[in-house]
């Protein structure tokens, strides 16, 4: 599949997001972090999910310092998780919104860069517990809330290693492209009758200690920011990506 672009100057208004209740996971850092950040000027209502509870509070202030709605923050732990703790997790929102319009699967695990034949087995089971079953497992959970609300957009946050394999990427890469199709396959599922719509994004390089983490000798001065990319993680999950559903995207 040819991945579409975003468009290139895209910034949002701070209206952009205002009436929607959109989860973001992984938003204790990086990406995530910056995502939620812009999100809540945009006016959204925010669920914050991550794994260490400090750092989203930490997020949750910087919000509210900035004159933001205060978001709710779910503490939780992908590694470990358990089905009754997403269903538990969509009962807390069913109650307090009755609807989710937006869901933002950010979070995710570098793993291993090493050859398959080196390659630590419970690693790769964590790293596709984290990248690719969480996802699934919040997804089933949640999509009822999905289907109240008028106009929901699923967003998998994937990577150029998850449409092409390269050496030494692993688990990783695997789970990237397990999230890609994951991402089509719901949005055939919600093609009909639903207001529902699925698709992976790939953010490219960004400064963020995941990716100094895979490219430890790289200059980070060269790579944008997530608060560069941060607008297009707002396109996808806005209406103005409405109409887009099973595609992938690239945000650079
Ligand atoms: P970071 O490592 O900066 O942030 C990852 C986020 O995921 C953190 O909030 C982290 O929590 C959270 N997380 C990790 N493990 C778990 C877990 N077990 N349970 C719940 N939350 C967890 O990474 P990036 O911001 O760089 O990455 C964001 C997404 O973008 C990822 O899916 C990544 O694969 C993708 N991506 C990034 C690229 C880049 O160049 N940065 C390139 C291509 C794709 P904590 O704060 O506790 O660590």
């Amino acid at each position: 599949m040819t991945p579409r672009s975003i468009p290139k100057r895209y910034r949002p208004a701070p209206d952009t997001l205002a009436g929607r209740v959109i989860l973001i996971t992984g938003a204790s850092d990086g990406l995530g972090r910056a995502t939620a950040l812009l999100a809540a000027e945009c006016g959204a209502d925010l669920v914050l999910l991550g794994r260490n509870a400090k750092k989203l509070e930490a997020v949750a202030d910087e919000i509210e310092k900035k004159g933001g709605k205060a978001p709710a923050l779910h503490a939780m732990d992908f590694a470990s998780a358990t089905w009754p703790d997403y269903l538990a997790l969509a009962h807390t929102l069913a109650d307090k919104y009755g609807r989710l319009d937006g869901l933002l699967h950010n979070a995710g695990i570098l793993g291993d860069r090493s050859p398959l034949l080196h390659y630590d087995v419970a690693t790769w089971q964590q790293v596709m517990t984290v990248n690719v079953t969480a996802p699934f497992m919040l997804t089933r959970a949640c999509l009822g809330l999905l289907g109240q609300s008028e106009d929901a957009s699923v967003v998998f946050v994937s990577s150029g290693v998850g449409r092409k394999g390269y050496a030494h990427w692993g688990a990783y890469s695997v789970s990237k492209f397990a999230l890609e199709g994951l991402s089509q396959i719901l949005a055939e599922e919600t093609a009909e009758n639903t207001h529902i719509r699925a698709n992976a994004l790939n953010p490219g390089g960004v400064r963020t200690a995941m990716r100094a983490a895979a490219f430890p000798g790289e200059d980070r001065d060269r790579l944008p920011t997530p608060e560069d990319i941060a607008p297009a993680f707002i396109w996808m999950l806005g209406e103005s990506s409405k109409g887009h559903t099973g595609e992938t995207f690239d945000a650079q």
